[in-house]
């Protein structure tokens, strides 16, 4: 480790987990901003890059280190890209308590009828040198699939049951754990990040 610090404004460890194995290769060392009793930021914007920055610059301002952020959820197309931001408290606005089922649940109602079931999971991932960082770090991931009538699968979480993948030919909750992250709109963001930073900000590390 050669001492590159990055605060992660996330106290997910599962996420932190993830991102630490592939940002090791850059000897970057992951911190989640709770072990720097750094509070989180409030997310009060309509699109995922606005939420990711703000929390991004958020961490970078109260560590005086590098911090990195993302923002994620479903865009359903017939729902103009909805609910975006709100995924996680999708359920909410029909009046069901916070939860993956009630999700699922809410938008299967919602999309009864509906012959358009094209939707995109999607990760943004934006990482900061600093808070006043001009040039930020922008790494989107996206798949692409179509909501199916019923939950299909057993493994994941959140819509993981009623996304279904054309290039698999399956749900993602019918895909082993492995297959599932090295395909996942997380998955995809992280190894776009980890190439913009291995390019811009740390071209000397090794290969
Ligand atoms: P987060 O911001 O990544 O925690 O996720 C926001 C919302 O998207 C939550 O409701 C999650 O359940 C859902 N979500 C995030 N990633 C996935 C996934 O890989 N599969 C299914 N749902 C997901």
């Amino acid at each position: 480790m050669t001492g590159r610090k990055l605060v992660l404004a996330s106290n997910n460890a599962g996420k932190l987990a993830e991102l630490q194995d592939m940002f090791g290769s850059l000897g970057v060392e992951l911190i989640r901003q709770g072990e720097l009793n750094i509070p989180e930021a409030p997310e009060p914007h309509r699109t995922f890059i606005e939420n990711a920055l703000a929390k991004a610059r958020h961490a970078a301002r109260l560590s005086g280190l590098p911090a990195m952020a993302d923002d994620a959820g479903l865009c359903v197309d017939a729902f103009g890209g909805l609910p975006g931001v709100d995924t996680a408290y999708y359920c909410t606005q029909f009046g069901y308590a916070k939860s993956d089922a009630n999700n699922v649940r809410a938008l299967l109602e919602q999309l009864q009828g509906q012959a358009n079931r094209r939707a995109a999971m999607v990760s943004t991932l934006v990482a900061v040198r600093s808070a006043d960082d001009p040039e930020p770090l922008v790494a989107s991931g996206r798949v692409a699939g179509l909501i199916t009538e019923q939950p299909v699968g057993e493994n994941g979480f959140g819509f993981d049951p009623v996304m279904y993948i054309p290039e698999f030919g399956q749900t993602f909750a019918q895909l082993s754990h492995e297959v599932k992250n090295a395909n996942s709109h997380r998955g995809r963001a992280a190894r776009a990040m980890l190439a913009l930073m291995r390019e811009r900000w740390y071209p000397d590390a090794a290969a």
